[in-house]
């Protein structure tokens, strides 16, 4: 499934926290708005093993 939402692509400069839309717009700021950014954990990140190995050994 492909998804619609875009987020405005400015938004770190111009909103505290991303800005989500159907448009291709940002509704708050009229910057151009992205495709979002895929998942922060993405279940097939070759390097996920790795990052959460890391994070035990730091506990
Ligand atoms: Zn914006």
């Amino acid at each position: 499934m492909k998804s619609d939402i875009r987020v405005c692509s400015a938004w770190r400069e111009a909103h505290d926290r991303p800005v989500y839309t159907l448009s291709e717009s940002c509704p708050a700021c009229g910057a151009d708005a992205e495709n979002s950014a895929p998942a922060p954990l993405d279940p097939t990140d070759p390097h996920g093993e790795y990052r959460r190995a890391l994070k035990r050994r730091n506990r």
